[in-house]
């Protein structure tokens, strides 16, 4: 496996296999078995796999845990090695945003809904920098976790409106054996939060339980899980959603589908978690 923080060398690496099909797994690192596993499918339908691990400081605001984000790259680099990784990209935050950058990439209307509305400024973020990501590598596929269902979204919405010319590949949720689902920041909880924590997806296969037995009043699962999650006294919300998963905007009635979504904070971790419901 090849690491570089270097754009250079990385389209060096890119273009020395330039009709091989890339594979390319975009992290913010401290990877876990939900990364993996989209390191593993990656693996399984490309001829070269590259991954990149870069904490975006501009998805982040200025109140965030930007500093507090978990990080061990040695570990990662054993975990990518074992897993038959070509390319690892771990740029510095002067190689992505060097003095006098000044270009962003924003969709606009799909982002203001849920993890947009907690945090404004936080697509503009993630969309300008899997836009630099992928003119950097030029992946075939770039692989996205379900896990974060909006960000899935909004970057399906970004390749078509730009038509980047890759195919996007959304792999399901991976999660601890009691439900939580896996996250970098769940190791940033305290034993007594990590257990309050199996909330979240708790909490949403309730309101599937609730829907499946006939209740298609989206207003009353939001309330039915509001109070789920208080009853958790280490758990604070910071939104529930019954949403369209396609326009993300909140239900008032389930016709045929919904995107359950919330985000819980836990002291001062954010978890966010969702179920699709069909
Ligand atoms: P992050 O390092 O949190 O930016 O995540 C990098 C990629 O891994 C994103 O596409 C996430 O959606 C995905 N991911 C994170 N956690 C999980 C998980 N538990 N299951 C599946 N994918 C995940």
């Amino acid at each position: 496996m090849k690491v570089t923080g270097n754009i250079e060398v990385a389209r060096k690496i890119r273009h020395a296999a330039q009709d091989a099909s890339w594979g390319f797994v975009p992290t913010m690192g401290f990877l876990h078995e939900g990364h993996l596993e989209l390191v593993r499918r990656a693996r399984r339908e490309n001829d070269c796999v590259a991954v990149s691990i870069y904490v975006n400081p501009t998805q982040f605001s200025p109140e965030e845990d930007l500093d507090r984000y978990p990080r061990d790259l040695d570990r990662d680099i054993s975990l990518l090695e074992d897993l038959d990784v070509d390319l690892l990209f771990t740029p510095d935050n002067n190689v992505m945003y060097p003095a006098n950058f000044q270009t962003y990439v924003e969709v606009l209307y799909i982002t203001q809904f849920l993890e947009g509305r907690s945090r404004p400024t936080h697509f503009q973020g993630v969309t300008t920098i899997v836009t630099k990501l992928f003119n950097i590598i030029q992946p075939t596929r770039a692989y996205f976790g379900q896990k974060d269902a909006q960000q899935a979204i909004v970057i399906k919405r970004l390749v078509k409106d730009l038509n980047l010319d890759l195919e996007l590949v959304i792999c399901p949720i991976v999660r601890e054996k009691d439900g939580l689902a896996m996250s970098s920041r769940n190791v940033r909880l305290n034993p007594e939060q990590r257990t309050a924590a199996t909330t979240l997806f708790k909490t949403l296969q309730k309101a599937k339980a609730i829907y499946l037995r006939g209740e298609k009043d989206a207003e009353l699962l939001r309330r039915r899980m509001k109070e789920m999650i208080a009853e958790q006294p280490l758990a604070k919300v910071d939104y529930v959603s019954v949403a369209d998963p396609v326009t993300l905007e909140e239900l008032s009635t389930i016709e045929s589908s919904a995107l359950l979504s919330l985000a819980v904070f836990f002291g001062d971790v954010r978890l966010i978690d969702n179920l699709l419901i069909d």
